[in-house]
């Protein structure tokens, strides 16, 4: 059993390491103190949550009364608790200062109940007292990862990936990753991984199952320049009409739906008329994908994706269902009444998918033809870009659903414009830059912005941008990105240039820039005394991307690729 105490030292042992194997040998070291029935819990803390995100479950609790229950906890004045919070920046450093006590040797499973308790409690009170009680049972060193794990502000540095090295590690040998790799591509819960491999080792990983509930880490198309190399690379293929909505995998249990976006948060209740539609398919259990699309229902033309996204949203989803009603077009068959359709080839797939799938007003199947030459691919872009679609999708006839991983057996052809990359590019925001000129007043001029390398699990950098917000969108990108301010740069974050602020890599944006250029700048596919890649000029597209957490920006490999496409498309 590992005591609440304990954890946080290895949290500050985390903390205060750059080398990602430094953190996997701290996590590897911390997995195996911990009991079977508690290493679950271990290993949502470690990554600053209670419950995996897609399960939704929030604290609800402010910086602010945080403050106030630190307050209470420790009898200092709330004057000067907010005084120190700003001075210091970070509530976990101030709880640290202003707590000076033993604690009560709590264990980590007590911890975490009355946390879990303070995010289900309803009412505001009834958390800050509940918080109130906790603070006082802890050291100030456990109060310091206790608070920041309440406001979402954990700052440890380590990814999935990481934890996932740790596990294998406990397995006995780093080769044992895939199997953990693959466990967690099938339900998306790193807890639940970590527990069966605690209580039913190696064969229990072999076995993991796909469980409705549990949502499948979602495939990923890669790119191609033309249709000579869809076919060249896919041979007979399907090819789908690309829609420009949402994504979502659904999932049928009995008469429960679970719906999860493509970042796996849970839809469900922001999407009624899906959620309706899908209990009315004959089967038990189920789990598809596709494509949510608001649909002008007199004229049958989509609405732009501004129109379509405005769904993710709380309130008046009623009228907006009423309003601006979503269609689904399903593209892929993942599980039915307990089988794993994920192993079958996509063609399989896709013809269990039209039994299931009738005619109906909201749920319809994506639009697919099956294809044998360049010419019959570009016949088919033609027309869908003809009629206002972004691109089509190419698919593989006989490759399974490869979840968690980006690959040619799905590919993606975009419309592409002279001088333009055919493709926005999603990064990470890394750091910033104070304003010059116009833009001193405001205090942020640029941003630094990376794209993801999983092989290392870190962030390059590969463009500042410094265009395309309103002044608007500056001053709150400002704000929320110094609430994510740290004083050195952040563990994950490869980085040649220093920016004013170093910031937490949390924030992604869309980017749109002319070109990839080779840069000695940036860090983004350098390699030796190879310069890098990077972005000319660059202009954000929208305001944060809420949708897509840092790990789904665009990686170093897809700029590699980009560069290449657009090496080709300039000799054609
Ligand atoms: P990605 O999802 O690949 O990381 P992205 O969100 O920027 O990147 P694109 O790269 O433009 O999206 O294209 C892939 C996405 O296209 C899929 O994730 C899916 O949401 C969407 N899509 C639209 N139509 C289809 C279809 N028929 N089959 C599969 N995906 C489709």
């Amino acid at each position: 059993m590992v005591k609440f105490l304990e954890l946080a030292q290895f949290f500050e042992r985390l903390e205060g390491t750059t080398s990602r194997l430094e953190m996997s040998q701290i996590l590897y070291e911390l997995f195996s103190k911990a009991d079977k029935e508690e290493i679950d819990k271990v290993v949502y803390l470690t990554m600053g949550e209670l419950v995996p995100s897609f399960r939704g479950l929030e604290f609800g609790v402010s910086e602010k009364l945080v403050m106030e229950a630190l307050s209470k906890a420790c009898g200092l004045k709330l004057s000067s608790i907010q005084k120190l919070y700003k001075d210091l920046g970070d509530v976990g450093k101030v709880a640290l200062e202003v707590l000076k006590r033993e604690g009560k040797g709590l264990s980590v499973s007590q911890v975490y109940e009355e946390l879990y308790s303070i995010a289900r409690a309803k009412g505001t009170l009834d958390k800050v007292m509940l918080l109130i009680n906790l603070l006082r049972a802890l050291s100030s060193v456990e109060a310091k990862f206790v608070v920041r794990i309440i406001v979402g502000n954990l700052r440890l540095g380590v990814g999935e990936a990481t934890i996932i090295e740790a596990l294998a590690l406990l397995l006995g040998r780093r080769e044992y990753k895939q199997m953990v790799e693959r466990a967690y591509n099938l339900c998306s819960d790193l807890g639940l991984v970590a527990k069966t491999l605690a209580q039913k080792g190696l064969q229990g990983l072999a076995e993991f199952k796909i469980q409705p509930g549990y949502p499948i880490r979602m495939a990923l198309a890669e790119r191609v320049a033309s249709a000579e190399e869809l076919i060249r690379r896919l041979g007979k293929c399907a090819v789908e009409a690309k829609y420009d909505g949402f994504r979502l995998q659904i999932h049928k249990k009995g008469e429960e739906v679970y719906i999860y976006s493509r970042n796996l948060e849970p839809m469900t209740e922001m999407l009624p008329e899906i959620k309706q539609a899908i209990t009315k398919i004959d089967a038990d259990e189920l789990i598809i994908e596709g494509e949510a699309l608001a649909v002008n229902e007199q004229t049958g033309e989509f609405y732009p994706f501004q129109i379509t996204i405005q769904r993710k949203r709380k309130y008046n989803i009623y009228e907006y269902s009423k309003e601006y009603p979503l269609k689904l077009f399903c593209f892929d068959l993942l599980y039915l009444n307990g089988e794993d359709y994920t192993t079958k080839a996509f063609i399989d797939r896709r013809k269990k998918l039209e039994d299931l799938i009738t005619f109906g007003n909201t749920l319809e199947l994506s639009e697919l033809r099956i294809v044998q030459s360049a010419k019959e691919v570009e016949e088919f872009f033609e027309d869908a870009i003809l009629r206002g679609l972004e691109g089509i999708m190419g698919k593989r006839l006989d490759a399974p659903y490869t979840a968690g991983s980006r690959n040619f057996n799905w590919v993606k052809l975009k419309r592409s414009y002279k001088g333009q990359l055919a493709d926005t590019v999603d990064v990470v925001i890394v750091g910033y830059f104070y304003g010059r000129g116009a833009r001193a007043e405001l205090g942020i001029g640029a941003l630094l912005t990376a794209v993801y390398d999983p092989s290392s699990d870190t962030f390059k950098t590969v463009s500042k941008v410094g265009s395309g917000f309103s002044e608007e969108e500056w001053i709150s990108l400002k704000k929320m990105l110094d609430e994510i301010k740290l004083d050195h740069k952040h563990a994950r974050v490869d980085s040649l240039i220093t920016p004013d602020v170093w910031v937490e890599p949390k924030y992604v944006i869309t980017v749109s820039a002319d070109e990839i250029t080779r840069s000695p700048l940036h860090t983004a596919g350098k390699t030796g005394d190879e310069p890098g890649y990077a972005l000319r000029f660059p202009r954000a597209v929208g305001f944060v991307r809420l949708d897509k957490r840092p790990e789904d920006a665009n990686t170093v490999e897809e700029i590699l690729r980009m560069y290449q496409i657009q090496k080709r498309i300039s000799v054609e």
